[in-house]
């Protein structure tokens, strides 16, 4: 995987003057009523964009939106995505009918310098999701060069993503795809120490891979949410009604032996928020494990989890966090996320936050300036951690493509 660091070339590596330049991007929006709900995504490609532009590009960007199942759905279209990205770029963005086709190879061959064209949603053509070489050859016919910024769909192998830059001589990844590569790599190459993990959320069995992963290259693994109360049923310690995952007993034995064989610390919450029934208004209290309520359940860590929690990750040089620490879609059990979010912003460390929720939740606390990286793709970013294979990034590296 170091591999991935420094031989991804860069946007700015690759001359794109005058050239039609084919950008992947991660435009799966939100959409409600006919119109972009949540521009969040398209903004965050506008760099590589706007550069691509001022370099004299002929632009033709690309993505996905939602779940078409390789047939034109009128709902998931990209006009509306069109729309927005004009507004936002203050420029005409032109949308064929179809990603391939007649119709694109026309207004794509017509296009000027500096000019943009959205393809119409990739997964209208059954092709994309089968990473089909047939499809991958029609898109490469469309361009010059392709850049991929779209790190959210990085772990997947389709063909906009994978079978299209083998075919490309000249690829490179745009800001915001190299700014996860480099960010993440960095993580798995040599962190500065101490290196903290922090890790949550509801389930053990989604974060399997990962804390295998991070077990190996953590200083101390610290596990708050849901997922540690299946840590504490292999302890032999019972929370009441509180989340455990019975099959994965076994599976959080093996780990913390493995962190103990490791020298790695591990540290599990002790006291924890408890209600009768889990809603916004239901009476709370704090318990420790000893003497905690038969028919509670514990919804967030306690007061002296977060004061151990903060501590750990005080004098952390890297952090990783991914998962929250209780259940704070609700306002009154979200203390022990913001309260780690908070540590972690403190922390003079290199900080990566990712996972959708754990990004959510940072972003309510308005720390998001303060940590280094957080992540855009939620799966991508874990599957990167875990050390599985990208196809979107070792496409990127392949020196067979010829522009074919
Ligand atoms: P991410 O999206 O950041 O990877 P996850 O999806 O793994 O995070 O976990 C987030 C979910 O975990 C949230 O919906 C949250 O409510 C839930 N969760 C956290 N702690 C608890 C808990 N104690 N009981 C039930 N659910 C919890
Ligand atoms: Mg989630």
């Amino acid at each position: 995987m170091a591999r991935q660091n420094s031989r991804v070339a860069s946007i700015e590596d690759i001359d794109l003057s005058g050239r039609r330049v084919f950008i992947r991007v991660d435009f799966n929006c939100p959409l409600d009523e006919g119109r972009v709900a949540d521009d969040t995504r398209i903004q965050r490609a506008l760099p590589t964009i706007e550069y691509a532009r001022k370099a004299g590009a002929k632009v033709i960007l690309a993505s996905h939106l939602g779940r078409p199942k390789g047939r034109a759905v009128p709902e998931l279209s990209m006009v509306p995505v069109g729309e927005r990205l004009a507004e936002l770029l203050q420029t005409e963005v032109i949308v064929p009918d179809e990603p391939v086709g007649d119709a694109s190879k026309k207004l794509v061959q017509n296009l000027r310098d500096g000019q943009v064209l959205l393809l119409e949603n990739l997964r209208f053509h059954p092709g994309e999701r089968k990473n089909d070489d047939g499809f991958a050859r029609s898109l490469a016919a469309l361009c010059d060069v392709y850049i991929n910024d779209a790190f959210g769909t990085a772990h997947r192998a389709h063909a906009s993503v994978e079978a299209l830059p083998r075919l490309m001589r000249d690829k490179a990844a745009g800001f915001l795809m190299h700014k996860e590569i480099t960010a993440l790599t960095e993580l798995k190459t040599d962190p500065a120490r101490p290196f903290v993990a922090v890790l949550g959320g509801a389930k053990v069995s989604d974060k399997i891979g990962v804390i295998n992963h991070l077990i190996t290259k953590v200083d101390r693994l610290v596990i708050g949410g849901a997922m540690a109360y299946t840590f504490w049923a292999a302890a032999g310690v019972s929370l009441g009604r509180s989340l455990v995952e019975e099959d994965k007993i076994d599976l959080a034995r093996r780990i913390a032996l493995k962190a103990e064989a490791r020298n790695v610390e591990l540290l599990l919450p002790n006291d924890h928020v408890v209600v009768e029934d889990i809603n916004e208004k239901a009476a709370h209290e704090v318990a420790s494990n000893e003497g905690f309520p038969a028919s509670g359940i514990a919804v967030d860590i306690g007061p002296r989890s977060i004061l151990r929690f903060r501590r750990a990750i005080e004098d952390a040089k890297t952090v990783f966090w991914n998962g929250p620490m209780g259940i704070f879609e609700m306002d009154a059990f979200a203390e022990g996320t913001n309260q780690i979010a908070n540590a972690i912003a403190h922390a003079q460390c290199h900080s990566v936050v990712g996972g959708g929720d754990s990004v959510a939740a940072l972003k309510k606390t308005g720390l998001t300036p303060f940590i280094t990286h957080v992540s855009t793709g939620g799966g991508a970013s874990l599957a990167m951690i875990e050390g599985k294979d990208m196809p979107g990034i070792e496409s990127l590296l392949s020196t067979i493509g010829a522009n074919l």
